[in-house]
């Protein structure tokens, strides 16, 4: 349940976080960022001044922002804990996020990972959640049902919130489906709507370009692989899984002079979206850790209970109640509260 927003500015205060704050110290936090909104690309998402207002008070708060190498280093006890760590991490490689969301990064003088798609960022390729996307945005208001080998789909985008939510109906299925078939369910998507994809991606649905990674990467920005087109790994048959993560490394060690060690699972659901086999194939790659999208702080007094290879991200959430709750470890105190959970005294 959130806290009350008295109640919170009380947990937070500087008093009762100077008492809180040594006992929390060494759980870091990793947050998960996507999409910017955007006028200029037409994209809903982060919004890049409530960014900034969060960077300003990790400063203020004590915080510490450090690279996701960094963090891994520490995991991996190739250095000591970094009390109060911070990371922060982007999924995908879309334009926006170079634009918008690294800039905001690079102003701040913060670290951040941006996770790739190597087919995206290449210009070769355009997502199949985008070009569902693009499919439903463009058709007419009354579409008929689709269908889909022994599947249908009833979808009603009249309104914003039915758009969405027949994108992410149809998204979500298609994420099921290992890439091949998933071609299959476009192109038959597609030709049930009367609506031809364009040759060049849209600008919404384009990725940023090696150029861009390039510069970026000199201003500080880190870049890490996660996977060539984005399927959902477990879905895939073992050599097309193996040859996801092992050319992604590959593409971005070609393209980048110094290539972030871990590994980002495409939708990064553990034992759903990825299994040990894949993880196996992420260590075999060279590897030495993975990031997954199960919410979490990273115990770096316990290593031993740290999963190197599925580390849990918090969303970056919408609203600076949540981003404290997080930031303050609210979440574990009450746990601690309810007697669940001792927090590490030591
Ligand atoms: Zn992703």
């Amino acid at each position: 349940m959130v806290l009350k927003k008295k109640l919170l500015d009380i947990v937070c205060s500087e008093p009762i976080q100077s008492v809180v704050n040594p006992l929390y110290k060494n759980n870091a936090i990793v947050f998960m960022l996507h999409r910017f909104a955007s006028e200029k690309f037409s994209t809903e998402g982060h919004d890049p001044a409530f960014l900034s207002k969060c960077l300003d008070y990790l400063k203020v708060s004590g915080r510490k922002v450090v690279s996701l190498d960094e963090l891994f280093q520490s995991i991996n006890g190739k250095s000591e804990p970094i009390d109060n760590a911070v990371v922060f991490t982007i999924d995908d490689g879309f334009l926006d996020q170079a634009e918008i969301g690294a800039r905001i990064f690079c102003d701040h003088d913060c670290p951040v990972a941006i996770c790739v798609i190597t087919e995206l960022v290449a210009q070769r390729y355009w997502l199949a959640e985008s070009r569902i996307a693009f499919l439903l945005e463009n058709a007419t208001l009354s579409i008929p049902e689709i269908s889909f080998e022994s599947k249908q789909f009833y979808v009603d985008i009249k309104s914003h919130n039915g758009l969405k939510a027949a994108i992410n109906q149809l998204v979500f299925y298609c994420k099921s489906l290992p890439l091949q078939k998933a071609e299959e369910f476009i192109a038959e998507l597609s030709a049930q709507l009367g609506i031809n994809l364009p040759t060049q991606t849209p600008l919404k649905y384009r990725g940023m370009n090696w150029e861009m990674i390039k510069s970026l990467e000199k201003k500080g920005v880190s870049f890490c692989a996660h996977t060539e087109k984005h399927p959902a790994l477990s879905a895939e048959l073992p050599q097309r899984a193996r040859e996801e993560i092992f050319n992604s490394f590959n593409c971005l060690k070609d393209n980048t002079a110094n290539p972030s060690q871990i590994f980002c699972y495409p939708t990064g659901r553990p034992a759903v979206d990825y299994t040990a086999r894949d993880i196996q194939y992420v260590a075999d790659a060279g590897f030495v850790g993975g990031i997954s999208a199960v919410p979490g702080y990273v115990d770096l007094k316990h290593l031993e209970s740290v999963d190197v290879f599925s580390v849990p991200r918090f969303s970056f959430p919408g609203n600076m109640r949540d981003f404290k709750q997080i930031i303050h470890h609210v979440e574990l105190m009450k746990d601690w509260l309810r007697g669940l959970k001792n927090p590490s005294m030591s």
